[in-house]
C-alpha cells in the first residue's frame, strides 16, 4: 500500500465515521418510548412500536461498524495493516476503500 493510499484510505474511514456517529445520533433521538395516552389509534401504535424495532436494529448495527471502524482507524499505520488476517494477503485497496472495515480477502470472507 503505498502513503497515498493509506492517506485517502484514513480519509474515508473518517467520513464514515462521521455519517455514523450522525446516524446514530438520529436514530437515538428517534428511540424516545411511546407515551401511552397519546391519542392515537392502536393500529398507529403497532406501527411506532415496529419502526422503533427497525431503528433499534439499524443502530445496534451502526454501532457495530462504528467500532469496527475506530478499530481499523488506530491500526492504520501497523505494517500488517491491510493484510488479510487468514491468509496474510494484501487485501486489495479498492476492497478496502469500499469497505475500511475489513480484515479479510474476498477469497477468505466467502
Ligand atoms: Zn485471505
Amino acid at each position: 500500500m503505498t502513503t497515498e493510499q493509506r492517506s485517502e484510505l484514513r480519509e474515508r474511514m473518517r467520513q464514515e465515521i462521521e455519517v455514523l456517529e450522525t446516524n446514530i445520533a438520529r436514530l437515538e433521538d428517534g428511540l424516545s418510548p411511546v407515551a401511552p395516552d397519546v391519542a392515537i389509534g392502536r393500529l398507529s401504535r403497532l406501527d411506532t412500536m415496529l419502526n422503533q424495532g427497525i431503528n433499534q436494529s439499524s443502530l445496534s448495527q451502526s454501532r457495530t461498524r462504528l467500532v469496527r471502524l475506530q478499530h481499523a482507524l488506530k491500526r492504520i499505520n501497523d505494517p500488517d495493516f491491510g493484510e488479510c488476517i487468514e491468509c496474510g494477503e494484501a487485501i486489495p485497496i479498492a476492497r478496502l476503500l469500499a469497505l475500511p472495515e475489513c480484515q479479510m480477502c474476498v477469497e477468505c470472507a466467502e
